[in-house]
């Protein structure tokens, strides 16, 4: 969105060990809130600075196959979040073994378009639904991120967390409840996951991902400044099966704006920043939408995005 202030202080860890350290660093010298930043394309932060520590797992990159190299899976996956230095193979080495594992592994910081571009270069399906999705794959599973051709969680099989004592842990996918656009996680951070694909031609993952590609920019504002959908589509038994931009467009609320803040004329429940908006113009046009809505259709919307303010008695690690 391209609005908001700084923050006190930002760490930038390079591998998962020094993601732990940072996490263990600031909870001893009592520094908080600890806020996660990915790839920060569902966040809005207030004016101003924001007190506080940001983690940004954007250097924490990594995506590689499993057991790649001859390691057993069991040494392989145990070395998940350390070093582990095996490169990945070209897409032809994989393609053409019959015995090929379709699984990845990514750091959180790995960004979602590498994520897909990486499963598609070895012939992986799964995550083609979120094409066009920015972020990272920390974001996209603290989110569940996905639209109406399939949900991040789809793909996970298991997810390394650093929990609130600073350990890591390993959650399988059946110990994990992701709903719609909530991974479920609550203060625990994603410093990794493992995913499992189904093997399929290159040119078919390819078509699928150009088909959605096209849908999605007719009908998204894709280059201009935007946090994604603002608020969550309601409960379909409370909206008539109205998504949020339906309600949003059926409340008369697509011309609003608020200085250089307005909402999208390509989608309803999309603010875009038109270049000088500032956070707080971004606020105050939320709840004029939200307020619109409620009085023409009875529902509340809830936000979606994540917002980052000072809150008198923070002491949260993560946002609301
Ligand atoms: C143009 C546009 C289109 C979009 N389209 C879609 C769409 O179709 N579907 C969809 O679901 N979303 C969409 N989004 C929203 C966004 O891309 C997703 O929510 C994405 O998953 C956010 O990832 P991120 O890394 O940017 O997370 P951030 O915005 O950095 O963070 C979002 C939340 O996740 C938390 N978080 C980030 N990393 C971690 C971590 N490692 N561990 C724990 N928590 C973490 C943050 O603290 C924050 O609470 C869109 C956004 C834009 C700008």
């Amino acid at each position: 969105m391209r609005v908001g202030g700084q923050a006190e202080l930002l760490l930038e860890p390079k591998n998962p060990d020094e993601f732990q350290k940072a996490c263990k660093a600031c909870v001893e010298r009592g520094i908080a809130p600890i806020r996660i930043l990915g790839g920060g394309a569902n966040i809005l932060v207030a004016d101003g600075v924001l007190r506080g520590v940001v983690i940004a797992t954007a250097c924490l990159q990594r995506v590689f196959r499993p057991g790649a190299g001859g390691e057993s899976e069991e040494e392989a996956s145990a070395e998940m979040p350390g070093e582990f230095d095996m490169e990945l193979p070209s897409a032809a080495m994989v393609q053409d073994d019959p015995a090929r594992d379709p699984r990845l592994v990514a750091w959180a910081g790995c960004t979602l378009p590498k994520l897909l571009r990486t499963a598609r270069e070895l012939g992986y399906s799964g995550l083609e639904g979120i094409v066009g999705v920015p972020g990272s794959l920390g974001g996209g599973v603290a989110m569940n991120a996905g639209g109406r051709w399939g949900d991040m969680w789809d793909v996970v099989e298991s997810v390394r967390v650093l929990g609130a004592g600073g350990e890591f842990k390993d959650l399988a996918r059946a110990d994990c409840t992701p709903t719609y656009r909530n991974g479920g996680l609550g203060n625990e951070w994603v410093v990794g996951a493992v995913l499992k694909f189904e093997p399929k031609p290159r040119l078919q993952i390819q078509e699928a991902m150009s088909e959605y590609l096209i849908t999605k920019n007719k009908v998204q504002p894709v280059t201009a400044w935007s946090a994604g959908c603002i608020f969550k589509n309601p409960p379909a038994e409370v909206s008539d099966g109205r998504s949020a931009g339906q309600l949003i467009e059926q409340s008369g609320a697509k011309g609003l704006s608020c200085g250089d803040a307005e909402v999208s004329e390509r989608h309803g429940n999309f603010i875009v920043n038109r270049g000088k908006a500032c956070a707080a113009d971004v606020f105050e046009l939320m709840e004029a939408i939200r307020k619109h809505v409620l009085d023409a259709t009875g529902v509340e919307l809830e936000n979606e995005v994540k917002i980052w303010r000072n809150e008198p008695d923070e002491g949260e690690s993560q946002s609301s």
